[in-house]
């Protein structure tokens, strides 16, 4: 049965790294790195993930600023703010949690956000730059499943990568992420036939849709990796992945568990993005 790939251990080791690189730019007397929080209205899922992302920001070093604004922000006002964050010398990174709420629009909103402090990696230039090989900063989920994967030594080259889900902020950059990587990469989504046959082929499978065991245990190919993104919260309150767990791990030979897998490398990778941005991309803001 298959080896689980611990995302708790994993991330943890990531954010220690980060916390050894902030000390090291303190010891050279560089400012710490910033991250501008942004949360509009009160969405309750919403508050959880930005104090956990703070929370994170604090324990590696990285200064996390916070901006909790009011449920009826207007458009303008938000626009206004992104652009002092732009100008902001202190700040590396700018998140601004989604959903926003329905009277504003993200679109512009992302697209504001100054391609070098876009630590969640949505902006089109960020996108584009992953599209044409010359990855800037890359979205976080997709980029902390990578991490996942080289730190079981996957084998890419050649390997058939299997996405399931095709999500501007998953499935489609997870691919172009493989792609990158040397495997031979499918998108399977919505609108696929037969999708057990291309489950059934994948070396590597992600499954990034969010339907509760969508993804049975008998379709997966003996010996694959099997990384379940899913996150499904159930009717008893437990946790479920898109894929059939028990099942899949008699045939796997690598599987991330849900909770405990993808989920806590996205936000190690949100703080690399972040000290990324501030080493690299900000070196004449210190
Ligand atoms: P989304 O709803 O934006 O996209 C879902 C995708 O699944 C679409 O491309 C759709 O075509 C495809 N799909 C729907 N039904 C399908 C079917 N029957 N067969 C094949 N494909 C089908 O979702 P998302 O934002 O990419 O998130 C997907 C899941 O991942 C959710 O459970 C979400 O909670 C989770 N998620 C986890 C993390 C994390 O671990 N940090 C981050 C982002 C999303």
């Amino acid at each position: 049965s298959a080896q689980l790939i611990n995302g708790k251990e994993i991330a943890a080791q990531v954010r220690q790294q980060v916390a050894t690189g902030v000390q090291s730019r303190l010891a050279q007397g560089l400012r710490a790195p910033g991250l501008a929080v942004v949360l509009v209205g009160n969405d309750p899922a919403s508050k959880v993930y930005v104090g956990n992302k703070r929370k994170a920001c604090e324990e590696a070093g990285i200064v996390s600023l916070s901006y909790d604004l009011p449920e009826d922000t207007s458009q303008q006002a938000l626009e206004a703010l992104i652009d002092e964050l732009n100008d902001n010398p202190t700040v590396d990174g700018i998140l601004v949690q989604l959903p926003l709420p329905a009277h504003l629009d993200a679109d512009p909103i992302l697209v504001k956000i100054r391609p070098d402090k876009d630590v969640d990696g949505f902006h089109p230039y960020n996108i584009g730059r992953l599209m044409q090989r010359k990855p800037a900063l890359r979205p976080c989920t997709p980029a902390g499943i990578i991490t996942l994967l080289d730190s079981i030594g996957t084998p890419y080259k050649g390997q058939h990568a299997v996405i399931v889900g095709a999500s501007n902020i998953v499935g489609r950059p997870m691919s172009m992420e493989l792609l990158l990587k040397g495997a031979t990469t499918t998108v399977c989504h919505r609108f696929t036939r037969d999708l057990p046959r291309f489950v059934s082929e994948a070396d590597i499978l992600v499954a990034a849709v969010g339907k509760p065991g969508l993804i049975r245990g008998e379709w997966v190919k003996p010996g694959a990796t099997v990384i379940d993104v899913g996150i499904n919260r159930m009717p008893d309150g437990t946790l479920k992945g898109d894929v059939e767990f028990e099942t899949a791990a008699k045939r796997a030979a690598f599987i991330t568990p849900v909770p405990g897998g993808v989920g806590p490398m996205t936000i190690a990778t949100l703080l690399q993005n972040t000290l990324y941005a501030a080493d690299v991309l900000h070196v004449d803001q210190d």
